[in-house]
């Protein structure tokens, strides 16, 4: 297992193609705004060095038997998926921001049962590939990045129907080596801080989109892959000098588009070809998997109450019971959301390939209350926290010989703590609730491992109303042959 250092090391020989602010970025590595999304990567190999953690942060490999980094296990029990969430919640606490390696981990266990699957019905050797290349990310400690999300055009129509193919990702040719594929994935969280990419379809398919149902794995360096980063709100930020003003001053997250400029794939790296029929299944084990996977966003919770807890202390307004009614019910909130992500994996199952799955309805259940209760969360911290949060000036002008002492006069609050304090406390409710955090907080809890109504589909398909109206029916009376 590599330690932190080691796994940025590791990155360095990579020839990664990367954009961002229209230039090419020479040093990756070296990038100010792209290193804290590396430093958080590499949070999830110390944690597996930190005795501490070891139960939760490494597993037995089922392949080899060796101590591997839970990040490129392939869930063996029901406890497997029980320190999967409480990993989740302890790296979201340590980092406050994403950590961006559960992408990929969840597209493994994802692919290793519905590989299993497709060969189940077809003479394919899916399994086997899967399983060699498992060993290999294993074997190597590698950091995958799970590429599901297709650009797709206009929504209301399907692939073959888009008026550029190129909306959804697709085959455009095929030979004994491997095939080309060409299109692009939008999103993509911790795409360059990857060894490997493997992309999945992003949605079910029929048989006329069966050019787009393919999954395959490749180095995150392979000819033809372009990585254009995203904007973050406030990112500059960590290009200014001092630090108080970025928030987070350790760790963040990022996002890419990724362009598949007619890449090929080796035979041995593809993991579904054109078995549409398998599509929706992957969509289906991958979203379940990674919905459970937003325990991460328990831990940043924890990040935010603490915080607003600390604001309260320092404006003085801690023991007002109001306050202390808003900092229970963002506990109450973060706790309900460990539940679910717990409840999932307490309610798990063995899939015949011997992979244990998430329960789908609680999986989807969690994730609609993630879209909603990291909102409230933060609605409360900036209650707490007040409106200097948002007027505060910058740590430049903390600084300044000229108006630095009316700042720290001014921004005291209680006279035990010092302004720089205040300030930096502020600033980290700022960055989760409005800054480049919020990215990683909201806008992911929202649409990350799909919308809110893709939970409501799901939930609605797999809720049992039959015996649910068979209970009530039985209590009032009511025989079913009268009521039809
Ligand atoms: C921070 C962040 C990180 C992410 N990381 C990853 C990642 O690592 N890997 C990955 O594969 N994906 C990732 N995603 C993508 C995520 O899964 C998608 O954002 C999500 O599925 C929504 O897709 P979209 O953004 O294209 O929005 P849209 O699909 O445009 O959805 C916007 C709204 O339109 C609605 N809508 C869309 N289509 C229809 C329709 N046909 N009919 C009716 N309503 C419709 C949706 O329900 C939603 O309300 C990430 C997203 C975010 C924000
Ligand atoms: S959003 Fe959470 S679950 Fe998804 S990759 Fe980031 S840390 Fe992991």
């Amino acid at each position: 297992m590599m330690t932190g250092a080691e796994y940025e090391a590791s990155l360095g020989k990579l020839n990664l193609v990367v954009y961002m602010f229209g230039k090419r970025v020479a040093d990756v590595g070296d990038d100010p705004i792209i290193k804290p999304s590396r430093k958080a990567v590499a949070a999830t190999y110390d944690l597996a060095h930190d005795p501490e953690f070891e139960s939760l942060a490494t597993a037995r490999s089922h392949l080899t038997g060796k101590k591997i980094n839970r990040f490129c296990h392939i869930h063996q029990s029901m406890d497997d998926l029980i320190q999967k969430s409480k990993m989740g919640r302890v790296l979201g606490a340590r980092t406050g921001c994403c950590f961006q390696r559960c992408v990929g981990m969840d597209a493994l266990n994802a692919l290793s049962i519905v590989t299993y699957n497709i060969d189940a019905s077809y003479e394919t050797q899916y399994r086997a590939r899967f399983l060699k290349y498992l060993a290999y990310v294993q074997e190597n400690d590698l950091t995958c990045d799970g590429a599901m999300t297709d650009p797709k055009g206009d929504r209301g129509y399907p692939p073959h129907q888009q008026s550029d193919p190129d909306m959804f990702l697709h085959v455009i040719e095929e030979n004994e080596a491997g095939i080309v594929v060409r299109g692009a994935k939008a999103h993509q969280t911790g795409a360059v801080n990857s060894h490997e990419i493997i992309v999945m379809p992003t949605m079910a398919m029929r048989e006329a989109d069966k050019d787009y149902a393919i999954s395959f794995a490749l180095p995150s360096d392979t000819a033809g892959i372009i990585y254009i980063i995203g904007r973050q709100s406030s990112e500059t930020r960590k290009l200014e000098e001092g630090t108080i003003d970025r928030g987070n001053q350790l760790f963040g997250g990022h996002e890419a588009l990724v362009v598949f400029d007619d890449v090929f794939v080796p035979w041995e790296r593809v993991f579904m070809y054109k078995e549409y029929e398998f599509a929706g299944q992957l969509v289906e084990k991958f979203a379940s998997y990674h919905r459970q996977s937003y325990a991460c966003k328990v831990g940043v919770g924890d990040v935010l109450i603490g915080a607003a807890q600390t604001i309260a202390e320092y404006n003085g307004t801690a023991k007002a019971s109001h306050i202390k009614d808003k900092i229970t019910e963002m506990n109450h909130l973060n706790e309900t959301l460990y539940c679910g992500c717990l409840a999932c994996a307490s309610e798990g199952h063995r899939e015949p390939c011997g992979t244990y799955c998430v329960d789908t309805l609680l999986a989807n259940v969690h994730k609609q209350n993630v879209t909603r209760f990291p909102y409230e969360i933060s609605r409360l911290a900036q209650d707490i926290a007040g409106g200097l949060m948002v007027t505060l000036p910058s740590e430049a002008d903390f600084r300044s010989p000229e108006v630095g002492a009316w700042l720290e006069k001014y921004l005291q609050a209680s006279p035990h703590v010092p302004a720089e304090n205040r300030l930096r406390i502020l600033r980290l409710i700022e960055n989760l609730t409005l800054g480049p955090g919020a990215v990683g907080y909201l806008t992911e809890s929202m649409h990350g491992a799909g919308s809110p109504q893709a939970q409501k589909i799901m939930i609605s398909r797999q809720v049992d109303m039959h015996q649910k109206q068979q209970s009530a029916k039985r209590l009032c009376g009511i025989k079913e042959d009268e009521s039809s």
